[in-house]
């Protein structure tokens, strides 16, 4: 069965060499033969060098072939991603992983058994097939393989190598709808696959295996004691563990500010009644001082507070929920033109520290105690 390609957007941007590049939005729903006519358009692009934005289970991603430097050229140009900070290589299938790095350790094959496919990266000792504009540069290689059906059919379709950061330009917060795409890259890419909402909404959890112990570089879905469960072991990159270090972080991304949102964003910390009434003092404040200012509280704290425009990440008993809606309410202060941000922390049992992680980013690590 094929079906007419959808096409929601037809944004038109010259880029700097006068090429004229329309964005198609198509939708996918993970099943053969439906898809058939996307893929096809897909590979086509991916094949030809051009990017195509994809639905992942964590976030969407910006994909190019990973094979290709020229694609990944592009995808940083796309982005306006700095150049040293390197793409993850995502792959369809298990056995494809030793074309990408040459030595696997035996932990890299017990987390793939355990949490593939799923929301782990893992970094490898990378083979001379990547290309170091893939990497950023280094020796090593971020691998993942995603478990959402549209992104491993998009996967196997175009060659099974795909680079794929996350779809925002650089330095807003990551995209868990197709429109979230169309806001950042419309008109710089050939096509974004509308698979809907995604289900996770934070990146995946970053793990280096190129050590003598393996090494948290990034929290995400998949917890600290979820990774000590298979590989015992596990060091914390001091960087996101919040200790002062002098060293850069092993993930060069993690060095810049990332997910922000235009308006000034801070974190209120401590007991939940100092925070409500801190944030309400505040808030008051930027009222008489013609300041439009917004809080971002959890479901159960909501009525707490005075402002007119309190966001509700979810409950604080539901960290899924959280951390799926995080992202899009980031984007929402930009569409109402906030100008401060007040949040509480989110302090979750498994996944609050990839979702602490996220908003400290955000607020550019303002916190205040009170
Ligand atoms: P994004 O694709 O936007 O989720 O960002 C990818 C993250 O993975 C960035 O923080 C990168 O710095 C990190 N990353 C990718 N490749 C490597 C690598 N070879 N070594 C360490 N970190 C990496
Ligand atoms: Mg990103």
């Amino acid at each position: 069965m094929s079906r007419e390609p959808e096409v929601i957007s037809a944004g038109e941007k010259t880029e700097k060499e006068g090429r004229v590049i329309k964005t198609r939005i198509m939708k996918a729903v993970g099943k053969m033969p439906d898809d058939r006519e996307v893929m096809e358009l897909s590979a086509d692009i991916i094949k030809n060098g051009g990017l195509v934005a994809i639905p992942t289970e964590t976030v969407y991603g910006l994909a190019g072939n990973a094979l290709d430097p020229k694609a990944s050229g592009k995808i940083y140009k796309a982005k306006g991603r700095p150049s040293d900070n390197p793409l993850i290589v995502h792959i369809a299938d298990i056995k494809d992983l030793k074309v990408l790095s040459p030595d696997i350790p035996e932990n890299a094959y017990k987390l793939a058994e355990k949490f593939w496919p799923g929301p782990l990266t893992m970094i490898l000792n990378k083979s001379e097939i990547v290309p170091k504009a893939t990497t950023g540069g280094l020796d090593t290689v971020a691998v993942r393989m995603p478990s959402n059906e549209i992104a491993r059919e998009f996967i196997r379709a175009c060659g099974g190598f795909i680079a794929a950061p996350s779809a925002n330009t650089s330095g807003r917060p990551s995209c868990t709808t197709a429109l979230h795409v169309k806001e950042d890259l419309d008109g710089r890419i050939e096509l974004i696959i509308d698979g809907g909402d995604v289900g996770i909404g934070l990146e995946s959890t970053i793990i280096d295996l190129t050590g003598a112990v393996p090494c948290l570089l990034r929290p995400g879905y998949i917890s600290l004691e979820e990774l000590i469960s298979v590989v015992k072991n596990v060091d914390v990159d001091p960087v996101i563990a919040g200790k002062e270090s002098r060293m850069p972080p092993k993930a060069p991304g993690m060095k810049y500010r990332h997910y922000a949102p235009r308006g000034e964003l801070t974190i209120i910390s401590g007991e939940r009644e100092k925070v409500i009434s801190y944030i309400n003092e505040k808030t008051a404040r930027a009222k008489k001082d013609g300041i439009k200012a917004a809080v971002l509280a959890c479901s159960e704290n909501r009525a707490c507070y005075d402002s007119a425009l309190v966001y509700d990440a979810g409950s604080i008993y539901n960290e899924e929920e959280i951390a799926h809606n995080l992202f899009s309410v980031l984007r929402r202060f930009d569409e109402e033109g906030v100008q401060l941000i007040y949040s509480e922390e989110f302090n979750t049992p498994n996944i609050g520290m990839a979702i602490m992680n996220r908003l400290i980013k955000a607020a550019g690590n303002k916190i205040i105690k009170v």
